[in-house]
Formats: structure tokens, sequence, C-alpha cells
């Protein structure tokens, strides 16, 4: 009588298939982390204005100004920049840091005009930042415009979304999410395979071994696997 010729049955710690659902929840944390972030950033420091939570800096660029105002929280990161053309306002107090670099993230910088302009920008992300966007006003009468920044209403809920990603921050958060769900995917299966294995089953469907059987009746797994 012919026997099926079977390969025997290996029992892996880690599948592709729980590498595809942890890149897979991964992907979904890293980019929900960003709306979420900025949803409870941006509440938190409307509601929090102390002074020293917000840095200020100023910049003297010989035909130009920039007066830059920075408030962040662990997962967001707010800066507001005025650029003025040069003599529109006096120098500013001591409360503002005159720093030689410029401390703006480059989403929040843009070139001058030779007008007056806003920049409003924000990000978000956690464990690191991971997308950006910015509200900007230029020109003489002002023009108003968003780049990646749209308003996200959700029922009574209406707040401020940065969509354009930051790539190393958004690959990052990426991986990090990926790695802790992977993690617990293998943690649950090494566990369940250790409860299988004390009760005489097979690690990898659970079926019950009877004395002195080489391999499992059910899925072809040895029984020494
Ligand atoms: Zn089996």
């Amino acid at each position: 009588m012919a026997r099926s010729e079977r390969k025997p049955a290996k029992h892996r710690i880690v599948t592709v298939r729980m590498v595809v659902v942890s890149l897979v929840v991964g992907v979904v944390l890293a980019v929900g982390s960003v709306p979420v972030a900025a949803f409870v950033s941006q509440r938190v420091l409307r509601a929090w204005k102390s002074p020293a939570s917000q840095k200020q800096y100023w910049l003297d660029k010989g035909d130009h100004q920039i007066y830059i105002f920075h408030r962040d929280t662990p997962c967001y990161a707010h800066w507001e920049s005025s650029i003025v053309p040069d003599g529109m306002y006096d120098s500013p107090g001591p409360d503002f840091q005159r720093p030689r670099r410029d401390p703006r993230p480059p989403y929040a910088r843009r070139a001058y005009t030779g007008h007056v302009q806003s920049i409003v920008s924000s990000s978000a992300g956690w464990p690191c930042l991971a997308a950006s966007g910015r509200a900007l006003m230029d020109g003489t009468p002002a023009r108003f415009w968003d780049e990646w920044f749209p308003s996200v209403t959700l029922g009574p809920l209406a707040w401020r979304v940065p969509v354009r990603p930051i790539w190393p921050g958004l690959i990052g958060n990426t991986a990090f999410y990926t790695a802790i769900t992977l993690g617990l995917l293998v943690g649950v299966r090494v566990l369940r395979t250790r409860r299988r294995r004390a009760r005489g089953r097979c690690v990898a469907c659970n079926y019950e071994f009877g004395e002195g059987v080489s391999a499992c009746p059910e899925c072809g797994l040895a029984a020494t696997a």
C-alpha cells in the first residue's frame, strides 16, 4: 500500500505569516500614530499655555528678520515663523534666543520672498516625528494656503493632521511597531509550544499523541520536533 509521500512538517517559531501580519500592524500603527499624536498634542498645547513651554528665537538675516516660536510634546513639534523685511519691527527683547544656526527643521522653513510671511508648521508621530504639514501666509494683500495640513473632523472633534511623510521617522516607527508586534507573536507562540509539549500534544496542531508515536497523524510533525 503506497503511503502518501509527505514531507515531514516543521514547526517554526517565526513564520512568514507572522512577519507579514507584524509588518501590516507596524504600518497601520506608524501611520495611525500621526493623527492621534496631533490630536492629543494640539489639545494639550492649547490647554497648557505656560510661557516656559514656548521657545523663542530671532534670526537676523540682514535684509529680513525671522521670529520663531516653538512648542512641542514628546510626539509633536509646532513651529511658527514670522518673516519680516528689515526695519519693520524693533529688535526683540532678551526672551528671544539668538542662535547662530536656524533651529527649525527643513519643513518649517521657506525662502524669503521680499514680503511679510508666516509659516505655521507641525509635525507629529511617535516615537519619531513621521509627518509634517504647514499653513502659509505671504504677500500684501496676504495670500493664505495650506500644504499637507488638512483639517480632520470626527463627530464633534476637529483637528489638523500633518500628512507629508518624514520618511526616516515613518520608516523608523514602522520598524519599531513591527518589531514589537513580532516579538509579542513569537512570545505567544513559544508559550503555546511549551504548554503543548508539556502536555504531550503536537506542538503544531495540538493533537494528542499516544504512546510510542513517532509523528503526528494529523499534521505529520515528528513527535520529537
Ligand atoms: Zn500535529
